[in-house]
C-alpha cells in the first residue's frame, strides 16, 4: 500500500530532536505565541530576505487577516483563480467582497496574467494569485500595471514556501513580491506543523504592524482594542516543531524536485507522454513540487477510471481539485456558470496528483508509473 503522502518518513528524521523539544515546551507551560513563535518568525524573515513575518492560526486565517489589513470592503472586487483550494475564495466573500475569476494556464495550473489584466475594473481593489502546487506564478510581469491601477496584491503561497523565480539573476521568493504573502503549515504542506498553523509576510512596516495587531483581536495593548480583529495566533508547540522542520526544508524541497525529475523520466521511458501530460517548470522557476500533478489526455472519465485502478492496486492518488470554485454551491449567488472558465473546468476533469514526499523511493515511483502503464495497456 503506497499512500499519496506518508508523513512518517520525514518525521523519523527529526523524531528524537522534536520529542525533546516538545517536552521542553511543555515544561515551559507557554502555549500561545511566545519565544518560539518569535524565533520562528525571525527565521522565516531571514529565509525570505528581510521583512515582517507574523504567525497565525492557519493559512485560511492568514488570508482573511491579509484582506482585513488591506481594508477590503463590501463591493470591492478581488481578482483570483477558480482553480485552487476553497480558502482562496472564501476569504473574499467572508469580507463581503466579490471574487472575480480569471482563467488559468493549463500547463502550469497558475492564473493567466493576461486574463487578470482583462478582468480589472474601477472596483478592483486587490489581486489574489495562488502559486499552485509549488510553482511561482510570474507576477512580476504585471506588477507595474497593477501598481499603476492602485491594485494591491496578496499572494496565496500556502503550497509554495521556498519556491522562487530567478529575476535578473536574483532569487525572488514566492510570497515576497506582493503587498502580503500568506503561508500555511497544515500538516500536508511542504512545511507542515503537528496541527494547524499559518503565517503572513510583508515587506511593508505599516502592514506588518497592522497584521500583528489584527491577529490579537485588534489590540496593540492588551484589553485596548483599536479595531475588531481575529483571535488567530500560532501555538508555541507548533512553532517549536516548525523550527526544527524549517532546517530540513530546503533539503526536502530539493528531494521533491529530484522525485519530480525521476517521475518525468519514468513517464518518458515508458512511452506514456501521449497519454499523460507531465507538469512543466516555467522558465526561470524553482518549482518545489508540493504536488506532482499530471493531466490525463483521453476521453472524459478516463482520469476517474485511472484513479480507481490505482486505488485498487494499492496506490493512493488525489484529485486537486474536482470542482472549479466558480461552480461551488456556496458561490451560486455570484452567478458562475459552466463554460465561464473552460481551462479551469477542463483541469478538474483531467488532473491527478501522484505520491510525492521526502522519503519516497525510486522503486515506489516505478511501481506508480508501471501501474499507470498497465492501465493504459488494458484500455
Ligand atoms: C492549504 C491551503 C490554504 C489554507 O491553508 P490552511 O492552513 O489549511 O487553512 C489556502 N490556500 C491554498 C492554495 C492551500 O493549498
Amino acid at each position: 500500500m503506497l499512500p499519496i503522502l506518508d508523513l512518517n518518513r520525514s518525521w523519523k528524521e527529526i523524531r528524537e530532536e522534536a520529542l525533546l523539544k516538545i517536552a521542553e515546551v511543555m515544561d515551559s507551560q507557554e502555549f500561545i505565541l511566545g519565544k518560539e513563535v518569535r524565533e520562528f518568525e525571525n527565521e522565516i524573515e531571514s529565509f525570505l530576505g528581510g521583512g515582517y513575518a507574523i504567525g497565525c492560526a492557519s493559512g485560511s486565517d492568514a488570508l482573511v487577516l491579509a484582506l482585513m489589513a488591506l481594508d477590503i470592503k463590501p463591493g470591492d472586487e478581488i481578482i483570483t483563480t477558480p482553480f485552487s483550494f476553497f480558502a482562496t475564495v472564501s476569504c473574499i466573500t467572508r469580507m463581503g467582497a466579490t471574487p472575480v475569476f480569471a482563467d488559468v494556464q493549463s500547463d502550469t495550473f497558475n492564473i493567466d496574467m493576461d486574463e487578470v489584466l482583462k478582468k480589472t475594473t474601477p472596483r478592483t481593489k486587490a489581486f489574489l494569485p495562488v502559486h499552485m502546487f509549488g510553482q511561482m506564478a510570474p507576477l512580476e510581469t504585471i506588477m507595474p500595471e497593477l501598481d499603476a491601477r492602485g491594485i494591491k496584491v496578496v499572494e496565496d503561497t500556502a503550497q509554495s514556501l521556498g519556491s522562487y523565480r530567478l529575476l535578473n539573476g536574483e532569487k525572488v521568493f514566492a510570497g515576497t513580491i506582493g503587498d502580503i504573502g500568506i503561508f500555511s503549515f497544515f500538516p500536508t504542506k511542504n512545511l507542515g506543523a503537528a496541527g494547524d498553523g499559518g503565517m503572513m509576510f510583508t515587506k511593508k512596516p505599516e502592514f506588518g504592524e497592522r497584521l500583528r495587531k489584527l491577529r490579537v483581536h485588534g489590540a496593540k495593548k492588551q484589553y485596548f482594542h483599536e479595531e475588531v480583529g481575529l483571535n488567530s495566533r500560532l501555538d508555541t508547540l507548533q512553532a517549536a516543531i516548525l523550527r526544527i522542520k524549517l532546517r530540513k526544508m530546503e533539503v526536502w524541497n530539493k528531494q521533491r524536485r529530484d522525485l519530480a525529475s525521476s517521475y518525468n523520466e519514468l513517464f518518458r521511458n515508458m512511452g506514456l507522454l501521449d497519454r499523460v501530460s507531465i507538469p512543466i517548470e516555467f522558465p526561470g522557476n524553482f518549482h518545489i513540487f508540493h504536488q506532482y500533478v499530471v493531466r490525463i489526455n483521453a476521453q472524459e472519465g478516463t482520469r476517474d477510471e485511472l484513479y480507481k485502478f490505482l486505488s485498487e492496486n494499492g496506490i493512493g492518488t488525489k484529485i486537486y481539485y474536482p470542482l472549479s470554485l466558480h461552480l461551488q454551491k456556496c458561490f451560486e449567488f455570484l452567478g458562475g456558470k459552466t463554460g465561464d472558465l473552460p481551462k479551469s473546468e477542463q483541469l478538474t476533469k483531467s488532473v491527478l496528483a501522484l505520491p510525492i514526499f521526502p522519503g519516497l523511493t525510486q522503486k515506489e515511483q516505478e511501481l506508480v508509473v508501471e501501474t499507470i502503464r498497465a492501465f493504459f495497456k488494458k484500455k
